[in-house]
């Protein structure tokens, strides 16, 4: 069978890739080797639990808001309906206490303040110089990343102590000693903490440091899930991609990428049947994994293949462990956490400390004896998800990748799951008679089904080192390699890991450009992109001067 372009891996990236190009015109056939499409976006309902749909990975889709993927795939035509709330993220604390980052600013430092009265004027500055941070990630996150060396070349001709110094500083710097430099409460720093190691970074690593500035684009945007469970995302997205022709084969994992004298010419399956592929094969699976295992030797450069080799994943031994819950009723998390703050995508832990010793222990293998968690109550915003009178709870982990002494996940994730539900126990007491049935997905599951390297949903680690020019590696960071027709996509590639698609857009780009295929429609797209990458970089630019005065 011959397509236009084969797309390895139907993960959201994978899938926002081929419907792009089947939107441009092209035969185009997405390839996954799991039963159901999503990857790390996956929701089940399961046949024990009539009426419940549970979350069992990606769950916050915010940056879909307003996005050029929702826009020019139409998906809010093919089926997906966001649903946002007044507050981003809570966490409850001893007392019965709580902390509320609402959408609100005011809001949010009323909140602040009530733990750390300074802390609410600094979180209010804070949010002001993220803004410039966020708008140069956003500026720089459409199309391939600058080299490293411009962004060096730049500073050199800039004054010293220019806004780009205090914004590379920023990136230099660990989580903890942004936190630190900037708030004095142990319940913010927590909680900010604990958002910064969705980089998988632990808080004392540098290059962390921009993550806590993540959060904060919530005050300007929103945050947001899919009616019906994460899995309603895929839905659209896989409507988008058989609304332009495009094919999905679920269950057909690719064994090799068939190349003809220096050039990607198709795919082999798993079945050993062969799919060609006239223009191009893109991988959605990291860069690693398809250079060193979907490539014949000889096919791959003897350089490239060394440097392969280096790009790391699971280097600092952390995986993540998530679970589903269906409860009969809704928990009691007391007064300070009812109603509409309880609807946020939650935080446990009582201090960033306590965070660093988790990732400490992580390190070297042993459980957490005291994970940070996150969690939420998916139902809260949208009862569709359980039958009347119930709810359904969604608890993640950063727990060990490899285990101390090889013990096997299978064998400990159970009792595992039921310590992070006796930690949520501790704020709720009435949890556990509420709970009808689970599942649980360890680091070892979540690689079984994705394939990703220590099952990790970034696919490369997002240290330092592999970001913006370098990820996955300098000369494999402009979505492209050195084999003709054959590109790269997925969370492995700029600007990383996260439910937005922008990797899965960028690339499409790419290739439609490459093939003289983007018609007036993307150009007229691209120009104004560029447009909006440029002012967004000049507001940028402009609110540094928060970092310079912090
Ligand atoms: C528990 C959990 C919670 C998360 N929470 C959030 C969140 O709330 N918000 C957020 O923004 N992000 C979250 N993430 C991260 C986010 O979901 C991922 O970074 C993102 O979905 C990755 O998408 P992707 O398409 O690049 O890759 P993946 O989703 O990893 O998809 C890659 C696909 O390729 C397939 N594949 C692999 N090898 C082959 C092969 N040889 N042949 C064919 N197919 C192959 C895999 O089966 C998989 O379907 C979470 C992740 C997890 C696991």
């Amino acid at each position: 069978m011959t397509h236009d372009a084969i797309v390895i891996g139907a993960g959201h990236n994978g899938l926002v890739c081929g419907a792009y190009l089947a939107q441009a015109g092209l035969k185009v056939a997405v390839v996954e080797r799991a039963a159901q499409a999503g990857g790390c976006i996956y929701s089940q309902q399961p046949e024990a639990l009539p009426g419940y749909t549970l979350d069992l990975g990606g769950l916050e889709h915010g940056r879909l808001w307003g996005s050029r993927v929702v826009a020019e795939l139409e998906l809010q035509r093919h089926g997906l309906d966001l649903i946002s709330r007044d507050v981003y993220t809570a966490a409850p604390f001893a007392g019965g206490r709580a902390l509320a980052i609402w959408r609100d600013l005011d809001r949010a430092c009323a909140s602040i303040g009530q733990f750390h009265a300074a802390d609410a004027d600094a979180y209010r500055r804070f949010v002001a110089a993220s803004a410039g941070v966020l708008a140069l990630l956003g500026a720089v996150s459409d199309g391939p990343p600058p080299p490293t060396s411009a962004l060096l070349r730049l500073a050199a001709l800039l004054p010293r102590g220019s806004r780009l110094d205090a914004v590379l500083r920023l990136f230099l710097q660990s989580s903890r000693a942004v936190l630190d430099e900037w708030f004095q409460g142990q319940e913010l720093k927590a909680l900010l903490g604990c958002y910064a190691t969705h980089s998988q970074l632990p808080p004392w690593q540098a290059g962390g440091g921009y993550m806590p500035s993540l959060l904060t684009g919530v005050h300007g945007g929103k945050p947001g899930r899919p009616r019906g469970g994460s899995g309603a995302f895929v839905d659209s997205l896989i409507a988008a991609l058989r609304s332009h022709g495009g094919e999905l084969y679920t269950g057909q994992g690719v064994a090799e990428v068939v190349t003809r004298r220096g050039r990607a010419v198709g795919v082999r399956l798993a079945d050993g049947q062969t799919l060609a592929a006239r223009h191009a094969v893109v991988s959605s699976v990291d860069a690693r994994r398809l250079l060193l295992d979907l490539l014949r030797p000889e096919a791959v450069p003897a350089g490239l293949r060394a440097e392969a080799r280096r790009i790391k994943a699971g280097a600092d031994n952390v995986g993540e462990m998530s679970m589903g819950v269906a409860l009969s009723g809704l928990p009691d998390f007391g007064p300070e956490l009812r109603g509409p703050a309880l609807a946020g995508s939650l935080y446990l832990a009582p201090s960033l400390r306590a965070v660093e010793e988790a990732f400490l222990e992580i390190a070297c293998g042993d459980v957490p004896a005291r994970p940070a968690l996150m969690w939420a109550l998916p139902s809260t915003t949208d009862p569709s998800l359980a039958p009347p009178g119930g709810h359904t709870l969604w608890v993640a982990a950063f727990v060990p990748w490899q285990l101390r002494d090889g013990r096997s996940w299978d064998a400990v994730k159970e009792e595992v799951a039921d310590r992070l539900l006796a930690l949520l126990a501790e704020y709720a007491p009435g949890l556990s008679a509420l709970v009808r049935g689970r599942v649980v997905l360890s680091p070892l599951d979540w690689a079984r089904r994705t394939g990703n390297l220590a099952g990790s949903a970034d696919h490369v680690d997002q240290s330092l080192d592999q970001m913006l020019g370098n990820r996955p590696t300098p000369r494999l960071a402009g979505y492209t390699t050195p084999i003709k027709g054959l590109y790269l996509t997925g969370a492995g590639t700029h600007p990383g890991g996260g439910i937005n698609g922008i990797p899965g857009r960028n690339t499409a780009r790419l290739v439609l450009r490459r093939l003289g295929l983007g018609g007036p429609r993307v150009a007229a797209q691209d120009a104004l992109a560029l447009l909006e990458r440029g002012r967004g970089a000049l507001r940028g630019w402009r609110a540094l001067d928060g970092l310079l005065d912090a």
